[in-house]
């Protein structure tokens, strides 16, 4: 089974407890104005990649590994890989805790993704909305909510459902000649960014921000 993927990294430490691998699929037909991915929003043949090859990079990455974060994209756009992806991730290290994110509420992504729901233990649910600023940790507007979805869940996530964050925190990896930004960027953020990148002699010819 293939998954459409646009992106893989470890560690990640912005979206979700502790130390985690990011899977960020490919493909999303939501188009939430003001969306910070807009770079995942378009799959083709070219994202395609095995499930079990997204699987190995994970086991590669295992060390100090407390969960998995998927988010993209549009993670219930691809029911079947998801399951497939979820479920190999629970054989892989059943201490891991998963947390996806999606675009749809809580009860239409059950309803599209049956296979893969039993195995997520939380979900941050509901799309972008880019009037609804909010300090909710991990979350990007007001309206997205954190729904632990088991009893890792509940353990791992309960006490942040409500919580906001202190300060924003952001991660920037470098990949050959790619700056990415993991995280939930606040008001204001993205600019203080790219001045940041620049003062360091660091110019963006193109972001995901902005079509
Ligand atoms: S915020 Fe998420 S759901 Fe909304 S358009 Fe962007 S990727 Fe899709």
């Amino acid at each position: 089974m293939n998954l459409r993927l646009a992106r893989l990294h470890h560690p990640v430490t912005t979206l979700g407890p502790g130390r985690r691998i990011g899977i960020w699929v490919q493909g999303c037909g939501i188009g939430c104005p003001g969306c910070v991915a807009r770079d995942t929003w378009v799959a083709g043949p070219q994202h395609d990649i095995a499930v079990a090859d997204v699987l190995a990079w994970c086991a590669a990455h295992a060390d100090g590994t407390t969960g998995v974060t998927i988010t993209g994209g549009e993670p219930s756009e691809q029911p079947a890989a998801l399951g497939e992806l979820v479920h190999g991730l629970r054989a892989l290290d059943d201490d891991w805790d998963v947390l996806c994110y999606t675009g749809v509420e809580w009860d239409e992504f059950r309803r599209r993704c049956p296979e893969a729901y039993p195995g997520i233990d939380a979900l941050i649910t509901g799309p972008f909305r880019i009037t609804e600023p909010t300090d909710l940790l991990w979350r990007g507007s007001a309206n997205q909510r954190l729904i632990p979805c088991s009893e890792r869940g509940e353990q791992r996530f309960g006490e942040w459902a409500n919580a906001e964050r202190e300060r924003p925190e952001l991660q920037l990896q470098v990949d050959d000649e790619r700056v990415w930004m993991i995280g939930i960027p606040g008001r204001g953020d993205l600019a203080r960014v790219q001045r940041a990148l620049r003062d360091q002699g660091i110019e963006l010819e193109g972001v995901s921000w902005r079509p």
